[in-house]
């Protein structure tokens, strides 16, 4: 296994050191692991277990990693290593971000590895870091998304938002897009059901990816310990329309059964409920992790107009001009796209590599 020394942390005595890299701000004697599980402190110096691990890889179309303002109908190549920060009790994705008591990855890559493979694929936009916490291979991150930048390809990053300011900031210039995950709707949620972590960082991160002016779009999963707390999720749609912009897409998750909790998936009639009080004062909010209907398009809220038409196998820009505005009303829709003659591709085009 290799290490690479960690950056964000402070050495302390006793060869104890503090990782500062998230709001956790482990402190972690001498071959102490953190809440993480991949950073260790070794003779006193913080390391990085997994440094190019890649557990998981795949291309998928953009909207497959939950952003629909940002390309869409565009390819993007996804890579994720192991561990998280967070310990969700609903995690969706524990084999990767819960499995690190033995790191396991199925190659290793350098990141210039990384962007070449990025660059070979046909309609790829560039890279998205997801599948578990992008946070916690800060270090691989930082690296891999200079090159890919340089390289004139995007970088996107599908977070649960639990990072501190300054390594958020540290590596903002080189992200384009942040899809930013909000497990529960309150600190006591966060406290209970995530291993005692806290909401407000999360929304701390929401507001500085805001006001970097990058492209950002936010998603909640509804899982059984949700569905009874419609009140704090009115208070956090209310806190997106006033604090940050009404404009930003909201996506409202399905849950699935998994080795961790085996509760049915979220019915339709919950993800509906829930979307009908997001609109109450969101603009842009869709259904995901469903089969595509109607409820995935993107609809101009001022006029009605079907601008893009996800609800086939296809994503299909229909109704927008070319700098992104209603092609019926002319209202500012999204900023990022390519209208191009043939504007639509398959959800899924390929995958391979994911576990
Ligand atoms: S990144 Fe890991 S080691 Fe660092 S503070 Fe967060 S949980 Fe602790």
């Amino acid at each position: 296994m290799e290490y690479r020394e960690a950056l964000f942390y402070n050495q302390l005595q006793n060869k104890e050191v503090e990782c500062i890299l998230c709001p956790h701000n482990c402190k972690l004697k001498t071959n102490e692991k953190g809440k993480c599980g991949v950073r260790k402190n070794i003779e006193g110096k913080l390391f990085s277990e997994c440094y190019g691990n890649i557990a998981a890889l795949g291309v998928d179309n953009i909207e497959s990693r939950s952003l629909y303002h940002f390309y869409p109908g565009s390819n993007v190549m996804a890579i994720g290593t192991n561990g998280c920060n967070l310990r969700c009790s609903f995690c969706q994705n524990q084999h990767l971000s819960q499995n690190t008591n033995q790191i396991f990855y199925s190659r290793k890559l350098t990141p210039d590895e990384i962007s070449e493979l990025a660059l070979r694929h046909v309609k790829n936009i560039g890279v998205a870091f997801t599948y578990n916490e992008p946070t916690i291979f800060y270090e691989f991150l930082k690296e891999s998304a200079q090159i890919i930048h340089d390289k004139g390809l995007k970088n996107v990053m599908i977070t649960n938002g639990f990072i501190n300011s300054d390594p958020l900031l540290d590596i903002i210039d080189t992200i384009d897009a942040f899809c930013v995950s909000i497990k529960g709707f309150s600190d006591q949620f966060y406290q209970n059901e995530i291993n005692e972590s806290q909401l407000q960082p999360v929304l701390d991160t929401i507001k500085r990816i805001y006001e970097s002016g990058k492209h950002l779009e936010v998603i909640v999963l509804l899982t059984p310990k949700s569905y009874d707390k419609k009140e704090e999720f009115v208070k956090l749609v209310d806190w997106i329309a006033d604090e940050i912009n009404a404009d930003i897409p909201l996506h409202i998750h399905r849950f699935y059964p998994n080795l961790l909790v085996d509760s049915a998936p979220t019915s339709l009639e919950i993800l509906e409920e829930f979307r009908q009080l997001a609109i109450e004062r969101l603009n842009f909010v869709y259904l995901s992790n469903i089969e595509k209907t109607e409820r995935s398009n993107t609809v101009c809220p001022d006029c009605m107009q079907l601008n893009v038409d996800r609800s086939n196998e296809y994503t299909r820009i229909t109704g927008l001009t070319e700098d992104g505005k209603c092609s019926n009303c002319n209202r500012k829709i999204m900023k990022n796209l390519e209208v191009e003659e043939e504007s639509e591709n398959r959800f899924h085009q390929s995958s391979y590599g994911e576990h």
